[in-house]
């Protein structure tokens, strides 16, 4: 029997919904949730992501002060424009998009960014946070991957759950939210230096794939009924579409959906979680910072 398919893009149409009411209530109080996104130069991929984020918060009804920079920018002209957007209290989130050019250093442009302004929660105090089971903002993919499995009714607590990937942005963050109580998973993280990838895969009874690579989950590789989640964007040529390019995952779609018993597509299924939750967590900084001001 064929998995089921898990809709990333109506769950994110949820969570979207449920923020904008809830931005209309800040904006009577005289509120109004701003983020600022920064690209610097205009990879094709980030401007494309970029271009993403900045639709979802004019819908959500929330005020952009995004600022794009040549891909010629100095690591100081991006460093004093960090400083300048965490003083500016118009501004209640503020996102680098990765990544960014060579010349720049991304520890430091992600450490300048201030801790309750870290919608992206890249910071060392938020990463911290989520480690010691603290409230903080949460990583908007690994986020958008446990909101989704909720969704979906997928059952987290004691399952075997099996992360391939062990990136700042997405592996680690994600073996750490689900082993949190509240998911209560248990939880083995997967990467190159692994011997015998399948071995681990084929006991999960949800898997994360975070490779990079498209195929690196294959049908054999998945256990029956399995929950499998692609967190993969591949860019492969497609002469057929318009742009020359298709997206894929890091799963062997066709294959492993015959054998899961549910999936996430790519596109539709974690990528517009992520807007979603960057959306959420510029809520909750805006939340956070007027009551800090006593609005
Ligand atoms: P990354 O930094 O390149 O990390 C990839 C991880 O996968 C590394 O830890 C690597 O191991 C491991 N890995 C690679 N090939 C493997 C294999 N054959 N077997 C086991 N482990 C393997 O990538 P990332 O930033 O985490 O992103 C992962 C994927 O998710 C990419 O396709 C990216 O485009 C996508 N992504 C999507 C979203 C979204 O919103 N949909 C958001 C972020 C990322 P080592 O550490 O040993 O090198």
């Amino acid at each position: 029997m064929s998995a089921i398919v898990i809709d990333g893009k109506a769950v994110a149409e949820e969570v979207k919904a449920d923020v904008a009411k809830k931005v209309e209530g800040l904006k009577s109080r005289g509120i109004v949730p701003c983020l600022a996104v920064i690209l610097v130069g205009e990879n094709p991929a980030s401007v494309s992501y970029v271009t993403g984020k900045r639709k979802a918060l004019a819908a959500a009804g929330m005020a952009d002060k995004s600022v794009l920079l040549p891909e010629t920018a100095t690591e100081q002209q991006v460093l004093d424009l960090i400083h300048e957007l965490n003083e500016d209290s118009s501004v209640h989130g503020i996102l680098v998009q990765l990544p960014l050019p060579k010349h720049i250093d991304e520890k430091k442009v992600t450490n300048a960014i201030s801790p309750e302004k870290d919608v992206d929660g890249f910071h060392p105090v938020n990463v911290g946070k989520l480690l010691s089971g603290e409230k903080g903002f949460l990583p908007c993919t690994p986020h958008g991957i446990a909101v989704l499995l909720k969704k979906a009714g997928v059952a987290t607590d004691g399952a075997n759950t099996v992360v391939i990937g062990r990136s700042n942005i997405v592996g680690k963050p994600m073996a750490l939210l689900l082993l949190r109580r509240e998911y209560n998973a248990t939880v083995t993280v997967c990467h190159t230096g692994t011997k015998n990838l399948a071995e681990y895969t084929k006991k999960a009874d949800i898997l994360i794939v975070a490779s990079g690579h498209p195929h690196t989950v294959t049908a054999d590789m998945v256990k029956s009924g399995a929950a499998v989640i692609d967190v993969g964007v591949n860019r492969i040529p497609d002469s057929s579409k318009k742009s020359g390019f298709r997206l894929i995952g890091d799963v062997d779609y066709d294959s492993v959906k015959e054998v899961a018993g549910y999936i996430t597509p790519v596109p539709g299924g974690v990528g517009p979680m992520t807007i979603a939750m960057l959306i959420y967590n510029t809520l909750e900084a805006a939340e956070n910072i007027s009551l800090a001001e006593g609005k």
